[in-house]
């Protein structure tokens, strides 16, 4: 994806189209006394993010989108696919104790659970662990799977839903993180993970303009 950000160039021709579009390459090649392949990157750029718009045979024209527009339109096209992080996942029969032990070791807020197939069975969230250890049970004899939310109660996502779509199921959910999964024949295979602070991350990197 392109930068939102302007550079010098691409402002000047920006200019030239407000003042003179519909106008062709060629034309705006000539006002910058520059080749036509010199600009094509820069049109594409401009074209791409959505500040001009290319008719063919007619020209370039300025869609009058403002900046804010522009990120906002380009905000709702990314995908989980580029942003997702590895799942850690455990197997429905470990032990509660073996679960906290993996969530430390892997450094993670949320496990999920799979099953003999490798299938999404659950999912564990630190608070899930935490309530199974004020009991008076012993953490190394108790499954997983008596403590996790289970299937059909997990909400997922897939690698070409939109990043947008996710931060609103974090949201109305009120939980830290999806597994990002893939349909086969048996159920939900476990292929990402998808968290808040993915979420965080992506906005560092818009403000640093290193995605849109
Ligand atoms: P915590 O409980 O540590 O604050 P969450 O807010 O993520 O973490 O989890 C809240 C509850 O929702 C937990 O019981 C957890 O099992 C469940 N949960 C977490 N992620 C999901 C998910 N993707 N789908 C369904 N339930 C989930």
């Amino acid at each position: 994806m392109s930068k939102i950000e302007l550079n010098k160039r691409q402002e000047t021709i920006l200019q030239i189209v407000k003042e003179n579009g519909p106008i062709t390459g060629e034309h705006i090649a000539e006002k910058l006394s520059l080749t036509r392949a010199t600009l094509r990157p820069d049109l594409a750029i401009l074209t791409m993010s959505g500040y001009l718009e290319a008719r063919p045979r007619v020209g370039y024209f300025y869609t009058g989108k403002t900046g804010s527009q522009v990120l906002s339109e380009q905000l709702k096209k990314l995908q989980v696919k580029d942003f997702q992080s590895i799942p850690i996942v455990v197997n429905e029969n470990v032990s509660v104790y073996d679960a906290i032990v993996t969530m430390f070791l892997e450094d993670v807020g949320t496990l999920f659970v799979v099953d003999e197939n490798a299938i999404l069975a659950g999912v564990l969230s630190r608070k899930d662990l935490l309530r199974a250890s004020i009991g008076k049970q012993e953490l190394s004899s108790i499954p997983v799977n008596i403590i996790m939310t289970r299937m059909p109660n997990i909400t997922v996502c897939r690698n070409d839903d939109l990043i947008v779509d996710v931060a609103g199921s974090l949201i109305e959910k009120q939980i830290d993180a999806l597994p990002v999964i893939k349909d086969s024949e048996k159920g939900f295979e476990v292929t990402g993970r998808i968290t808040k602070t993915n979420m965080a991350k992506i906005l560092v990197r818009l403000a640093e303009n290193d995605i849109i």
